[in-house]
């Protein structure tokens, strides 16, 4: 139920109202706005007619029901934008933020040479696998903690805050150690014990869209992290199954608008994984950005040809600048810069 409170309402009638939500078996999630206050009240969905009777408080100017299935993710309980705050970059506002670095962290020199070439092209966030989920278990499997401690020492060295893949639940609070952004990926979207678990951590979630996932499940996906204690939420579509065969996805940038429409949490667009393969991810990367991403998540790497994983969807540095000189005039056009 959404609770919405006559503006001008005091802090000591807020706390009252939240007390009340509480005793009645429902967690309060209250958003401040520059008119009013607005409390969601989220927990089981059966027995919230009780939270009707708080419409007889004074300073409770209506109580409405969330009408869509995830709550707190909703443009319902808060249309404001959420700006997700990752060390000094804002991911959700006019700045559009461009993530980029290898699909596996591989070496020392191969990770800081893309991370100094992708900076100077001004991407704002690095990212780098150490954990990879792999279709074959005979594949390579990741640098691991090793590749965590070279992610560390790429920030230390460029500054930029660093995104990477967690995929167990156990493995949350040392990953959270030296990433600013836990990456769900696709095939964990709907690992929910990993939901939960990361929604306890204290780091900004990026949570990838699955391949078969439709935008409602995404958004209660995201509602674990979120009801979990976790606000800071980050979408990533990243291409998903249909019948096309000459993409290894089919980037759904539908969902980007819809989205838009849907939830107040930023969105970013994969155009690596979407298409996978070079040759295709500049048109989608600007794609995106024109659909109204907040942000992009490409693969670079310096060389594709010799990469661990995803080396045919990698850009060479010297493409993904041009591709960055192109985006900033995309970006310029739909009001945003990079
Ligand atoms: C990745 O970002 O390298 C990755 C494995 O992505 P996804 O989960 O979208 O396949
Ligand atoms: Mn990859």
């Amino acid at each position: 139920m959404i609770i919405v409170l006559r503006s001008g309402s005091s802090d000591a009638e807020v706390e009252d109202v939240e007390g009340r939500i509480v005793s009645m078996g429902y967690r309060p999630h209250t958003i401040r706005g520059q008119l009013r206050t607005v409390i969601g009240a989220v927990g089981d969905d059966r027995g919230k007619e009780r939270l009707r009777a708080l419409e007889s408080l004074e300073c409770v100017e209506s109580v409405t029901p969330i009408l869509q299935p995830f709550k707190l993710a909703s443009r319902e309980v808060r249309s404001a934008d959420t700006e997700v705050q990752v060390d000094g970059v804002t991911i959700g506002g006019r700045r559009l933020v461009v993530m980029a670095g290898p699909c596996s962290v591989e070496s020392r020199f191969q990770l800081l040479d893309v991370a100094h070439r992708a900076k100077a092209a001004g991407a704002r966030v690095l990212r780098g696998g150490a954990f990879k989920p792999r279709t074959s278990p005979y594949a390579f499997q990741g640098l691991e903690l090793e590749g965590l401690k070279l992610l560390a020492e790429a920030k230390r060295e460029t500054g930029l805050p660093v995104i990477t893949e967690v995929m167990e639940p156990e493995r949350v609070d040392l990953i959270a150690e030296y990433a600013d952004i836990l990456q769900i990926g696709a095939r964990n979207v709907q690992n929910f014990s990993l939901l939960r678990r990361v929604a306890e951590a204290r780091k900004p979630v990026l949570l990838k869209r699955g391949m078969s996932t439709t935008i409602q499940e995404w958004l209660l996906s995201a509602e674990y992290v979120l009801s979990g204690g976790n606000p800071n939420v980050i979408l990533c579509e990243r291409g998903i199954r249909t019948f096309e065969t000459s993409t290894r996805f089919t980037l759904d940038l539908n969902a980007v608008p819809v989205l838009k429409k849907l939830t107040h949490l930023p969105v970013v667009v994969d155009p690596s994984h979407g298409t996978g393969h070079w040759e295709y991810v500049e048109a989608m990367a600007l794609a995106g950005a024109a659909a109204g991403a907040d942000g992009l998540l490409i693969e670079v790497h310096p060389k594709p040809e010799e990469a661990l994983s995803d080396g045919p969807q990698s850009l060479k540095p010297d493409r993904f600048a041009a591709l960055m000189r192109r985006l900033a005039r995309v970006a310029e056009a739909v009001d945003r810069e990079i």
